[in-house]
């Protein structure tokens, strides 16, 4: 396990604000402000020591039923929103933590070192965006899941809404 220590957006992504170029050019158009103001959500662990900010909308929602997301969680399912990265503020220090799936994919968990909440993750196929589970919202949201997988896995008494597609 590896810790980081977050500083606004983190490097990878198309836009960086870690970037000395991007610093000075926000810095004189005041779109740091703004974009700081217009966060749309606001994620955090059970501490507060580590947080997140996202200033779009989903990329899409879903339900992942499989064992591993169950035990990760200590609920019946994982309940994620996928992001543009670009979108994405991250403050506080994290703990990874890599789990490597049974087709050999990797799905990479940070999560406070305090508290142990996991805030965000990030699929070592698709760099170009972070999930963040639901429940760290810790709001009323209309994240309707569109998408339901490992549903083969669903605890019995779960009942999916209608328009979610299912992946078994
Ligand atoms: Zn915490
Ligand atoms: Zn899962």
């Amino acid at each position: 396990m590896t810790s980081k220590k977050h500083s606004l957006t983190r490097a990878g992504g198309a836009i960086s604000f870690d970037s000395p170029k991007m610093q000075e050019s926000v810095a004189a158009s005041g779109y740091a402000l703004r974009r700081k103001t217009m966060s749309k959500y606001h994620a955090a662990c059970s501490c507060g020591q580590l947080s997140l900010s996202a200033n779009a909308e989903p990329m899409r929602v879903s339900l992942c039923h499989c064992r591993a997301c169950q035990r990760r969680t200590g609920s019946a399912f994982g309940y994620q929103a996928r992001f543009a990265r670009e979108a994405i503020s991250i403050n506080g220090n994290s703990t990874q933590y890599v789990r490597t799936g049974d087709s050999g994919g990797t799905v990479t968990f940070s999560f406070c070192p305090h508290c142990g909440a996991t805030v965000f993750f990030e699929i070592g196929s698709v760099p170009e965006i972070i999930s963040v589970p639901v429940g760290t919202f810790a709001m009323q949201t209309c994240m309707t899941p569109e998408l339901s997988i490992f549903t083969k896995h669903k605890h019995a008494w779960v009942k999916l809404p209608d328009a979610t597609e299912n992946i078994e």
